[in-house]
């Protein structure tokens, strides 16, 4: 790890004898396992390194990349916002430390899944038309199809769909996939063509 450092270390704002942050640092950073002290220390570099500042982004980035099942096209929740918030989180990690870190374990953490539509998912999207589904009964279902399909979620307060959902008349148009976000208890579907 240390050799990996040296060569790739670019020309910066950092004095030369200064060392980088080791991801390994990074990582107890952001999971909050760093006293006050080295905190201080570790900020104080990150301020001034842009280097290492990006590799902590990336740190947080491929946490929630983690959740996701199978890369398919970019859905709509992964636009700019999304990284925004992502970005958001990395200062609430550096600035709040610990403390905060308790407040967003206690959350449930960003789901992010995309499967392919099964006609009992199908099934489910075609009851109603409605955007917003407040029916227990139907927002359970869809839980215990996502707990089925190996999502990791508990509990769901409520699905927004982004667009209504329509049978496709033909059986041999492009495959559907359902791009799933779920956060804080809300489930955020869109389905798209997968071509
Ligand atoms: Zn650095």
């Amino acid at each position: 790890m240390g050799k990996w450092m040296k060569r790739t270390i670019n020309p910066s704002d950092v004095p030369e004898s200064e060392d980088h942050i080791l991801v390994e640092d990074l990582a107890r950073l952001a999971e909050g396992a760093v006293d006050a002290t080295e905190r201080q220390h570790l900020i104080g570099h990150l301020n001034r390194c842009r280097r290492c500042f990006q590799i902590l982004q990336e740190t947080l980035k491929d946490v929630s990349a983690e959740t996701s099942m199978q890369p398919v096209s970019v859905p709509w929740w992964r636009t700019g916002m999304f990284y925004a918030l992502a970005f958001s989180i990395a200062l609430v990690l550096i600035i709040g430390g610990p403390l905060a870190i308790k407040h967003w374990t206690q959350r449930s953490p960003v789901i992010l899944a995309s499967l392919d539509l099964d006609q009992a998912l199908k099934d489910i999207l075609l009851e109603d038309d409605t955007l917003k589904w407040e029916k227990k009964e139907r927002v359970n279902r869809l839980l215990t199809a996502l707990q089925q399909r190996g999502l990791e979620v508990k509990d769901l307060d409520l699905v927004l769909l982004s667009k209504p959902y329509y049978q496709k008349k033909s059986l041999f148009g492009p495959k559907e996939v359902l791009h799933i976000r779920i956060d804080n208890g809300v489930a955020y579907l869109e389905v798209k063509e997968n071509d």
